[in-house]
């Protein structure tokens, strides 16, 4: 059986992994091009991670163009099982208090073309994705969470917007009256990819703000997003410590075997290209 490697990728405040032991820096080419950085290989806690700032080092890259095909090839290519997304995200509800953590359950797509599947040429694949985030991996999420001292909501509808821009009040309003509970510009491509790549995947979100729909919370001061984000990124860095140890060594969730009925396109028809681009991905259904 493969050793468990655990993938994390960090979000706005969270860059680097302290802690990390016996660190390599591994640059990838991918046939999707350049993920956002080197990823960082190293152990934490005895368990074998693999590190990526979402945003590349100095925050450089804006959620448009993250190239999230480069992202999750290149941890799927690095053996990775599991992947912890971290984000900070807008709060919708206002039972959802910024500082609160959230692991979202259902997403609602409001991205624009972004290209957000493995399986684009001369290959068709469906997944399921009716339950878009392992359930393993969120519920051991959640007892981290608790754990590492936060506010945590078990559950929760996640809406990715396109951006960079935040919301209009009349776009805030018309996603509230969606029922959503948080909002960001991030998770969703990376929890379809990981889907397709068979890697397990779920988030921890971090409420920083309440969007704009709440306006007698006022106008958020930078200077109050940043204190909580800090505080957050602290209790993130945390609760990702004590979840590693507690992810099982083999997976008995849906996850690991998404493909098996996903791939339309007769074998004979795959041109060569794609099988060997795609070899980490479907190589063991060929
Ligand atoms: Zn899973």
């Amino acid at each position: 059986m493969a050793e468990k490697i655990v993938g994390v990728i960090g979000g706005s405040g969270l860059y680097q992994m302290e802690g990390l032991e016996e660190v390599q820096t591994i640059s990838l080419k991918t046939p999707f091009g350049n993920p956002s950085d080197s990823f960082l290989l190293g152990r934490l806690e005895g368990v074998m991670v693999v590190f990526l700032p979402r945003h590349g080092k100095g925050h450089r890259i804006q959620p448009s163009s993250l190239n999230f095909r480069a992202n999750i090839y290149g941890m799927k290519k690095l053996g990775v099982q599991w992947i912890i997304g971290v984000s900070a995200v807008g709060s919708m509800k206002k039972s959802i208090h910024p500082g609160d953590m959230v692991i979202p359950n259902q997403f609602i797509d409001q991205t624009k073309g972004r290209p957000n599947t493995f399986f684009s040429d001369g290959i068709v694949g469906h997944i399921s994705f009716a339950d878009p985030v392992c359930p393993i991996l969120s519920k051991i999420l959640f007892e981290a969470g608790k754990e590492a001292g936060a506010t945590v909501h078990p559950e929760g509808t996640y809406i990715c917007i396109e951006g960079p821009q935040f919301s209009t009040r009349a776009e805030s309003r018309l996603y509230r009256s969606w029922g959503v509970d948080i909002i960001g510009m991030t998770n969703l491509p990376e929890a379809k990819l990981a889907r397709e790549a068979e890697i397990c995947y779920s988030t921890i979100a971090f409420a920083t703000d309440y969007d704009c729909w709440r306006e007698e919370a006022g106008d958020v001061s930078i200077g109050e997003v940043l204190r909580i984000l800090a505080r957050s990124t602290k209790i993130a860095k945390s609760a990702i410590q004590h979840a590693i140890k507690q992810l099982p060594e083999k997976r008995e969730c849906l996850c690991a075997n998404a493909l098996k009925y996903a791939m339309i396109t007769a074998k004979k028809f795959i041109p060569e290209k794609t099988k060997k681009d795609l070899k980490p991905i479907i190589g063991k259904y060929l």
